[in-house]
C-alpha cells in the first residue's frame, strides 16, 4: 500500500492489481493497470471487500452490450482510505468509506442538483465505463487491491460497521431501498418480492423494517425456510403464480432471466405498482404488452436504477441503525469464477463477498 501512497501523494498515477476478464467467454485472471492520478477531490481507497452483484455478471459476458475489456468488475465497495487529495473535506486517512455504482458526475445538471446523479447523463459508473473526466479512459471496479474516487461518491462509514456486510449495501441494498422509499411502503403495505438472491433479501429485510406485510416469489422451494425465518408470510413458486390469491400495493422484481411481467402486475390490487429492478439480458429481455396494461385497472410499471449518492447516505446510515446487514458468503478473488458459476445455475444462496485483503492479485 505504500506505494500507491507514495504515487497518489507525488501526483502519479496510482498502481493497481485485480482480477479481470479479457473477453465475454474468459475466466478471472489476475491483472495490473494504473488509474489516474488523486485529484483535489478525490480519495484513494484499500480496498477490503468487494461484493459480487448479478450486474456484474450481466456485463462480464457482456448480457447487456459489449463489454469494455479488460474488465474489472465490482461495484459494491467497502475499504480505508489511504490518501486524500488538498481539498477533500468528508474524509481522512483511516476513515472508512464505501463506493457503489458510480464514481463521478457532471454536478452541475438538474440531476445532480437533486442528488439523482445515477440519472446525470455524464455519470461515470465504478466500471465498465468511459470516464469523461478523465481522458476518455476505461474504469475499473472493486475487484482490486484500490480505488480512487471523488469524495462525492463515497460514502461515510463508521470505523464500528462490519464492513464486509456493507459492501453490497452499496448496490443490493440502494437498489431495493430507493423504490420502497419512491412507492412510500409503510405499516400494512403488502409488498411482494420477485427473485430472493442478493436483492431480494434486502428489499426484504428493508420492508419488513418499515411496517410491511411480505411474500416472496422464487422458482424453487429451496430458499422458503430464510424466507420464514426472516418473517415472511408466503414464498409462491412461480409455476403457479395463477393460483396466487393475494394482492399486492407493491411488487418489486429483481428477477435477472426471462419472465413475463404482466404475471406480476395481475397480483397488484387497483393502483398498485410493480417496480422493476431486475435486467435480464438483452437476449431474453422481457417486453411490456400495452393492451394488457391498458386494461390493468390503473396498475402502474416503473423502473428504477440504484439511487442518489444523498439516498445511498441515507439507506447506509438506515441499515445500520436498524442492523439491517445482507447474507453473506466471504470468497477470495481466486473464487470468483466458481461464484460466477454458482449465481447463474442456482446453487448460489445471497451474496458472495470478496475479501480483497486475503485474495492474491
Ligand atoms: P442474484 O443472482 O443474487 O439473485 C437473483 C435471484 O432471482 C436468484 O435468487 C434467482 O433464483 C432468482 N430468479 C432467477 N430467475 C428467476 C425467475 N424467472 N423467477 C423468479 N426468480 C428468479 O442477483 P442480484 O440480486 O444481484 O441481481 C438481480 C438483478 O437485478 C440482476 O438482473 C441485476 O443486474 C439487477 N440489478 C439492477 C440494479 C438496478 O439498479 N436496477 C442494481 C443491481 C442489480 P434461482 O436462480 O436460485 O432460482
Ligand atoms: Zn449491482
Ligand atoms: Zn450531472
Amino acid at each position: 500500500m505504500q506505494t500507491y501512497i507514495n504515487e497518489a501523494t507525488s501526483g502519479k498515477r496510482i498502481s493497481a492489481k485485480g482480477y479481470a476478464v479479457a473477453n465475454k467467454n474468459a475466466k478471472f485472471k489476475p491483472f495490473s493497470f494504473t488509474r489516474h492520478p488523486l485529484g483535489e477531490k478525490d480519495i484513494l481507497i484499500e480496498m477490503l471487500f468487494a461484493g459480487i452483484c448479478h450486474s456484474d455478471i450481466h456485463q462480464a459476458k457482456s448480457e447487456w452490450a459489449d463489454g469494455i475489456y479488460p474488465m474489472v468488475p465490482g461495484h459494491e465497495i467497502a475499504g480505508r482510505v489511504i490518501a486524500v487529495g488538498k481539498n477533500v473535506k468528508k474524509f481522512k486517512v483511516g476513515d472508512y468509506a464505501g463506493v457503489g455504482c458510480m464514481v463521478n458526475s457532471c454536478g452541475a445538471c438538474e440531476a445532480c442538483k437533486q442528488s439523482k446523479e445515477q440519472f446525470c447523463s455524464k455519470v461515470v459508473f465504478t466500471y465498465n465505463c468511459i470516464d469523461g473526466f478523465h481522458n476518455e479512459e476505461p474504469t475499473y471496479g472493486g475487484y482490486s487491491d484500490n480505488l480512487v474516487v471523488s469524495e462525492d461518491f463515497a460514502i461515510t462509514v463508521p470505523k464500528n460497521a462490519p464492513l464486509d456486510k456493507v459492501a453490497p449495501l452499496l448496490c443490493a441494498g440502494i437498489t431495493t431501498y430507493s423504490p420502497l422509499k419512491f412507492s412510500k411502503v409503510k405499516s400494512g403495505s403488502r409488498v411482494g418480492v420477485a427473485g430472493f438472491g442478493g436483492l431480494g433479501v434486502m428489499a426484504v429485510k428493508y420492508a419488513l423494517k418499515m411496517g410491511a406485510e411480505l411474500s416472496v416469489f422464487a422458482r424453487n422451494k429451496k430458499k422458503e425456510q430464510d424466507a420464514l425465518r426472516l418473517g415472511v408470510k408466503a414464498l409462491y413458486t412461480t409455476d403457479k403464480l395463477i393460483e396466487v390469491k393475494e394482492r399486492f400495493d407493491l411488487i418489486i422484481s429483481t428477477i435477472p432471466t426471462a419472465y413475463e411481467p404482466m404475471d406480476y402486475v395481475r397480483l397488484l390490487d387497483f393502483g398498485g405498482e410493480l417496480c422493476i429492478v431486475g435486467l435480464p439480458p438483452t437476449s431474453v429481455m422481457p417486453s411490456l404488452s400495452l393492451s394488457s396494461l391498458v386494461f390493468s385497472a390503473h396498475r402502474k410499471v416503473y423502473g428504477s436504477i440504484i439511487g442518489g449518492i444523498k439516498e445511498t447516505q441515507e439507506m447506509l446510515d438506515f441499515s445500520l441503525k436498524h442492523g439491517i446487514y445482507p447474507e453473506t458468503e466471504i470468497i477470495t478473488a481466486a473464487q470468483i469464477d466458481e461464484a460466477y458459476e454458482n449465481l447463474t445455475s442456482g446453487r448460489a444462496k445471497f451474496r458472495y463477498v470478496i475479501d480483497t485483503k486475503k485474495s492474491v492479485f
